[in-house]
């Protein structure tokens, strides 16, 4: 129903119809709407700004989820880095010792790998500090991982050098000799058979019968045969690398030729009294850098403890040697 309104005229003391214009009640209209509006977008606004739109409360959760896994995967990184640092303190300590190489500088694992620079790209974030350390630690790691495969490669070579030479550095004696009877003199300074004076014993002498098996103490290649009336006799001199050479004198017959690869253990001769000898006997040398050494030490492959220290007893009498 439509609304008459009436206005109170004071000067004629009666009701007068009002009547409004089209325009005025467009323009109310038009005001209502407006101010309707306004307090909507007021509304929305102070709602929006405390409670979260769908999106960006999915958003929010995918944020979260992101910041736990980067926190695991920190952890994982910073677990990967121990036991890395447990790998490399064992190879430095025990395996790279083993293997006579020396320990790698604490300052080349750690080398650094570039300048923030490299992170440029992630700057600015909301966590980029955290995912630049996590960067950092894996570029490290990686670095590290790199340098320690290359420290096994060069073992693993070693190794192999390793046990050539364990089969090539003499370890036994060079005529079968278990109960240690044949050890008549050592190396030092011992009599002259010939000149009863005191001279240096450059080996050790193994009395035995013209005819015994001599072997060889180690694998290596014939350096030299010598055929002499004098000195050494007829000798042979072993070359085994890594710096050892073993010599075999007052041979009476040769079992190899100059140039051939020996194993050890493998007969190369018969013991004799050829040159400068006072009996049946082999005189060996055991020679490291072409000076000899005494060769009790290098029978570490056939013999106990407790016949090592037999034999440095036996060889140390300061009795005359063989020559
Ligand atoms: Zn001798």
């Amino acid at each position: 129903m439509k609304k008459i309104k009436y206005r109170f005229d004071p000067t004629n003391l009666q009701y007068v119809h009002v009547k409004t214009s089209v325009w005025l009640k467009l323009l109310r209209i038009f005001g209502f709407i407006s101010a309707s509006i306004v307090a909507g977008i007021i509304l929305l606004s102070i709602a929006y700004s405390v409670l979260d739109s769908p999106k960006e409360k999915l958003l929010r959760r995918e944020i979260s989820q992101y910041k736990i896994q980067l926190e695991l995967l920190s952890e994982k990184a910073n677990k990967a880095d121990k036991i890395l640092s447990g790998l490399e303190e064992r190879d430095d300590k025990i395996y790279r010792e083993i293997f006579g190489a020396e320990p790698i500088d604490a300052s080349v694992r750690n080398a650094g790998i570039g300048g923030n620079d490299k992170y440029k790209s992630i700057k600015n974030y909301n966590n980029s500090e955290e995912i630049i350390k996590l960067h950092k630690t894996l570029d490290k790691l990686n670095r590290r991982i790199y340098i320690q495969s290359k420290s096994y490669d060069e073992l693993s070579k070693l190794a192999k050098e390793k046990n050539e030479m364990l089969v090539s550095i003499p370890a036994i004696q060079p005529v079968a000799n278990k109960d240690l009877k044949r050890v008549a003199s050592g190396f030092g300074y011992r009599i002259d058979p010939i000149y009863r004076t005191g001279k240096f014993h450059e080996g050790m002498d193994f009395t035995s019968p013209v005819g015994t098996d001599v072997i060889a103490t180690g694998n290596g290649v014939v350096e030299s045969i010598e055929m002499k009336q004098w000195g050494y006799g007829n000798n042979i001199v072993i070359n085994h690398g890594y710096g050892y050479k073993t010599r075999y004198a007052h041979l009476s017959k040769f079992k190899v030729k100059r140039g051939q690869k020996i194993k050890r253990g493998q007969l190369i001769a018969l013991v004799g009294n050829t040159g400068k000898s006072t009996g049946p006997h082999l005189h060996y040398e055991v020679l490291k850098n072409n000076k000899p050494v005494n060769p009790a030490n290098y029978y570490f492959n056939d013999l106990t403890p407790e016949q090592y220290e037999a034999i440095l007893k036996l060889s140390s009498t300061h009795n005359q040697s063989f020559d």
